[in-house]
């Protein structure tokens, strides 16, 4: 064993209202009970828009779920006149256990660089949240030969100002852009090869606690077909799970892949 538990985490992306939403989760915990899933041993989380959150929530309380949740997304700002964004206070407030942060499409629609990112998984972890940190090349990096030296630049500037001891507590998602949504799945090794990268940085930048402790996730068209290649790999906690997610027996395969 790794010592650290597995995580599953379901990026809806805007897809699925509050009432599907709900729909999806009551689906997802039945599978996961007929698979006598053992939520201690792997962890699941979904991640809806947020406009279904408060649904989420009055469900996975009512029900007492060990589903966990988190958001997509959460402002640079700590309150105030920023309209149209949300707090990771409100995040906090509605239960959320994560969110994710820098994920490729707001760094690719939105402009969000590193120090966004950064500023934004401050925001999460000072509210009590945890935030899952994407990183990943595009294709011409890739091709380029340049994927670690990238990703690695990205880890250094969306964690800076974290402490050893923070680092140890967070998520840090590798996510090629190449195989995001696009059936594409990176092979197990090219998974392996950036998450090693990722710890090993760690590793040094903060020493072996924080190696030791942070959970780093690959995504990019994982499916229950292909999960548990990657999952046999040293350096992987994890997925981070797009389109597969929105499917409960599809997702409750993945998150049962041992
Ligand atoms: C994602 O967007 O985080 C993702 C991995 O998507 P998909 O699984 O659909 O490739």
């Amino acid at each position: 064993s790794k010592g650290r538990t597995p995580l599953m985490a379901g990026n809806w992306k805007m897809n699925l209202n509050h009432q599907e939403a709900i729909v999806l989760v009551q689906k997802l915990a039945v599978t996961l009970s007929d698979k006598k899933h053992d939520f201690s041993r792997v962890e699941v989380v979904v991640v809806p828009p947020f406009t279904d959150l408060r649904s989420v929530q009055t469900l996975v309380d009512g029900d007492r779920l060990q589903i966990r949740y988190g958001a997509q997304d959460v402002s640079t700002h700590e309150a105030g006149a920023y309209t149209g964004e949300i707090s990771a206070a409100m995040l906090a407030k509605l239960g959320c256990s994560y969110v994710v942060v820098g994920h490729s499409e707001r760094r690719e629609y939105h402009a969000e660089g590193d120090e966004v990112v950064n500023a934004k998984a401050h925001r999460a972890l000072a509210t009590g949240m945890t935030p899952i940190v994407c990183v990943g090349e595009g294709l011409d990096v890739r091709q380029a030969g340049a994927h670690v030296a990238h990703c690695l630049a990205q880890v250094d500037g969306s964690l800076a100002g974290f402490s050893a001891e923070q680092v140890g507590g967070l998520v840090v998602a590798y996510e090629p852009v190449w195989a995001i949504g696009t059936g594409e799945v990176a092979t197990p090794e090219d998974a392996q090869e950036v998450c090693a990268a990722i710890r090993g940085r760690i590793r040094e930048v903060h020493g072996d606690d924080a190696a030791d402790g942070v959970r780093i996730l690959y995504g990019g068209s994982v499916k229950a077909a292909n999960v548990a290649g990657i999952m046999a790999q040293r350096d992987v906690d994890g997925c981070l799970v797009g389109g597969a997610s929105l499917q409960a027996d599809e997702f409750g395969g993945i998150c049962r892949f041992y």
